[in-house]
């Protein structure tokens, strides 16, 4: 039987754990097209579900009938501001852009105009993003790195080349960095790692997005994982540990129905998942906030 005392000593000193707001959420990575998907009404769905911030990612020329030139991909990111700015300002959502050249556009320009243009331009693009960045009006690059399908060798190299600028710039302005890529396992954690000690960039401001559970490869390396919102993963996750985020990678694309998970994946297996006890409230605190202002940088008000 307990005492009195290891009863009072328990309640004295047992932390006071921190409530996670119902609108607390954070989903790390979603695309909103008011063009092809549901626009506004996805970040509403989101909100109604009990999402709080949004990392709203810009979506390739080609969804936006844009050219993938220095017009077209300074228009697209333009346009990703200004849809941001439009949900900040309608819902209770508060969005943050996430800016860059998205490896599909990047082989797409490879293959269109050559390599050495690709480069020259996506240079010239990722360094007027970054202007923007500083200016307060996107938050990080991304997402940015390799194609997940395969290409030639001299392209796969021109990727890596051109990340690597990218992470370069990221160091200079002291931003974080989206990375898409091939899928991955720990040793990629560890290319990423030395690609951005390379560059001069903290590795904790690299974020693997649609990251397998790679936790302890994450703690490790510094790369921080991102993870759909699904509840194998993420319980398989947090068996590992809580230094990762979660996201959606909703596309908003009516004519891709399904494609990956809905806009309110991520405040759904979250409170999902903290109901059955898989995940605990400090869980939700690092996830949905701590994780997040670390690797970006900034502090989230509710
Ligand atoms: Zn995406």
């Amino acid at each position: 039987m307990l005492s009195a005392e290891v009863l009072y000593s328990n309640t004295v000193y047992k932390e006071i754990p921190r409530k996670i707001p119902i609108e607390g959420y954070t989903d790390n990575h979603i695309h909103i097209d008011p063009i092809n998907g549901e626009g506004l009404n996805a970040v509403k769905k989101f909100e109604h579900a009990g999402g709080r911030f949004i990392f709203l990612v810009c979506k390739t020329t080609a969804d936006w009938k844009l050219q993938p030139t220095e017009e077209g991909l300074l228009k697209l990111s333009d346009k990703t501001i200004s849809i941001s700015k439009t949900i900040n300002k309608e819902t209770n959502v508060k969005s943050f852009p996430v800016i860059g050249i998205h490896p599909a556009d990047f082989v797409l320009m490879c293959n269109r105009f050559s390599i050495k243009a690709a480069k020259e331009i996506g240079f010239k693009v990722i360094e007027k993003m970054g202007k923007k960045i500083v200016n307060e009006e996107a938050i990080a690059l991304g997402e940015v790195g390799r194609p997940h399908f395969e290409v030639e060798n001299e392209v796969y190299e021109a990727c890596n080349d051109f990340l690597l600028k990218i992470m370069e710039t990221a160091a200079d302005i002291n931003c974080a960095v989206q990375l898409h890529t091939e899928t991955v396992t720990d040793t990629h954690f560890t290319e990423f790692r030395e690609m951005a000690l390379q560059a001069g960039l903290k590795p904790y401001k690299v974020i693997k997005h649609y990251s397998p559970p790679l936790i302890k490869a994450g703690e490790k390396t510094g790369i921080l994982p991102s993870l759909i919102a699904s509840k194998e993963n993420i319980a398989r996750a947090v068996r590992e540990g809580n230094r990762f985020l979660m996201e959606s990678d909703y596309i908003d694309d009516l004519s891709r129905p399904g494609a990956v998970v809905g806009p309110k994946s991520v405040p759904r297996i979250s409170r999902l998942l903290y109901e059955r006890g898989v995940i605990n409230e400090e869980d939700l605190w690092k996830i949905h906030k701590d994780n997040i202002e670390h690797a970006y940088g900034i502090s989230l008000d509710y």
